[in-house]
């Protein structure tokens, strides 16, 4: 078995220490890779890189700079069944989410290209005649990104492109639990054109091969996707030495259904919130409030849907395994702690086995009932295919379950009153995911730290302003 490797200054290394560990594919529970298993002396090694190919990166024109991000989503688009097939073997998804998740990615790399033709400063007038100033966009040097493994192709795309666009060279620490994939888009990178040391991949656990990305003080910020106990960890090492950080965290989403909303649809679109991708999105819907008139008849939808789920990794299912041992363990243990608490399970909650699932981190859709707004199940992200549902007596009661857990990711609700409702993100009549790749994405409370990551937002995150004044006709000032 070949060894998924780190990508330093554009070359394929083992580890430095030529320490490795085993990646086991979720669909079987069997060994799919052998992976480097980096260190501080990988991270230096990447740092170094990145620190040396920065300025010569930075001098290229945004435009030039852009041209080869669209031709990585060019190449992206070519590959993308082999892009796919490895997304898929690294997380357990079907072929088909695999593939459209790497159409998302590709997307980004096409919106991303385009910004650098507009790349949009501001002009401002000056109190002295003949001066105006600009704010114009600078790089900020090495950016130290670190991710998750949910949508492992998109989540490097939401953070490698708008970086290098905005003329910052990258180190990206790899999720333990989806290592191939970044590396898989740093080999296209590369074909595209993209100078060695632009974009850096190191493998590796977060306290070993994370931590000292962090701490690194020629990291210049640190964007960080993964639950909120690491990104509090995190701002706070990075926030002692100044460096700029975007978290994009957990959350635990509501999908508030009241009493004049369609019921078939809201029960469709729950059951797609809750349990699409194994419930492994940020933005998944792991609440469900419904308005006490409708409670029952939802009830009886949702539980219609959820039981009409196909659990498995072909393009024949639903949704797939969740990514390791440790996170389907945590899960089964909350749920049997809500039980042990007086809570029902509506259906689900036990560890699927049996033909299609044997060795795999399966479990069964999850529909948890009866239990109070503050209960460790209704307020701890589990970032599996499980929600709970909680009835109201009206809008006021449905808002304020909605706004009670220290998250604040997204939202969905059927009504016309959405404003009252603490998210980054709201949709009216639909799921709680599913924004694109030129639309703002991000969190308020512990979700986040207001930073929006995609859409033209996201150059925020990787640059900074420069104001430059400017004087017209010095003789006349
Ligand atoms: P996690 O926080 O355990 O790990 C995320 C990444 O951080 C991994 O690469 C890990 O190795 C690294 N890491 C762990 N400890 C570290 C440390 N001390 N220093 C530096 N890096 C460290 O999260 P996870 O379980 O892999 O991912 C699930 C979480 O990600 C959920 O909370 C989910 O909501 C969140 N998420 C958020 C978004 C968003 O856009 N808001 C998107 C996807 C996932």
């Amino acid at each position: 078995m070949s060894l998924v490797p780190n990508v330093i200054a554009g070359a394929e290394r083992p580890s430095a220490s030529g320490a490795t560990f085993e990646k086991l594919a979720p669909a079987t529970g069997a060994v799919l890779s052998t992976v480097a298993r980096s260190d501080a002396a990988d991270v230096d090694a990447a740092i170094t890189a990145a620190v040396a190919a920065q300025p010569a990166w930075a001098a290229l024109t945004v435009v030039e700079r852009g041209r080869i991000v669209r031709r990585i989503a060019q190449l992206l688009e070519r590959d993308r069944a082999a892009v796919a097939a490895v997304v898929a073997a690294e997380t357990g998804k079907s072929p088909k989410d695999a593939a459209g998740e790497t159409d998302g990615a590709m997307e980004l790399g096409y919106f991303i290209a385009g910004e650098g033709r507009r790349f949009y400063g501001k002009t401002l007038p000056s109190a002295t005649p003949h001066r105006h100033a600009q704010l114009i966009r600078q790089p900020l040097g090495v950016a130290g990104l670190i991710i998750a493994a949910n949508t492992p192709i998109a989540n490097v795309a939401w953070k490698v492109f708008p970086a290098i666009l905005c003329g910052n060279t990258c180190v990206l620490k790899a999720s333990e639990d989806t290592p191939e994939t970044p590396v898989v888009f740093a080999r296209l990178a590369k074909e595209a054109g993209l100078p060695d040391g632009v974009l850096n991949v190191v493998q590796g656990f977060g306290a070993e091969a994370g931590q000292p990305l962090v701490e690194d003080e020629r990291i210049a910020v640190v964007s960080f996707t993964g639950s909120t106990s690491v990104g509090r960890m995190i701002a706070e090492v990075a926030g002692k030495r100044l460096a700029k950080v975007c978290l994009e965290l957990g959350g635990k989403n509501p999908l508030v259904v009241c009493d004049d909303a369609d019921l078939v649809r809201a029960a469709e679109i729950a059951a797609l919130s809750a349990f699409s991708n194994a419930g492994q999105r940020c933005a998944a819907g792991s609440r469900l409030i419904v308005f006490d008139a409708v409670y029952d008849r939802f009830r009886e939808l949702l539980l219609e849907r959820t039981n009409a789920q196909r659990v498995g990794s072909t393009d024949e299912h639903d949704f797939g395994p969740v990514i390791n041992e440790r996170q389907l363990t945590n899960m089964l243990g909350a749920v049997e702690r809500a039980k042990s608490g007086g809570a029902t399970v509506v259906t689900g909650g036990e560890r699927l086995t049996g033909e299609g699932h044997d060795g795999g981190f399966y479990i069964g859709p999850t529909i948890v009932e009866g239990v109070d707004a503050d209960a460790e199940i209704s307020c701890t992200e589990l970032f599996g295919p499980i929600t709970t549902l909680h009835r109201a007596r009206d809008f006021e009661e449905a808002l304020t379950l909605a706004n009670s857990t220290p998250y604040g990711l997204t939202a969905a609700i059927w009504t016309s009153s959405i404003h009252r409702v603490v998210a980054g993100g709201v949709q009216v009549d639909g799921p709680t995911y599913g924004f694109e790749p030129h639309v703002p994405f991000g969190g308020q409370k512990d979700s986040g730290t207001g930073w929006r990551e995609p859409g033209t937002e996201a150059l925020d995150v990787y640059s900074d302003w420069k104001t430059v004044y400017v004087t017209h006709d010095p003789e006349a000032v």
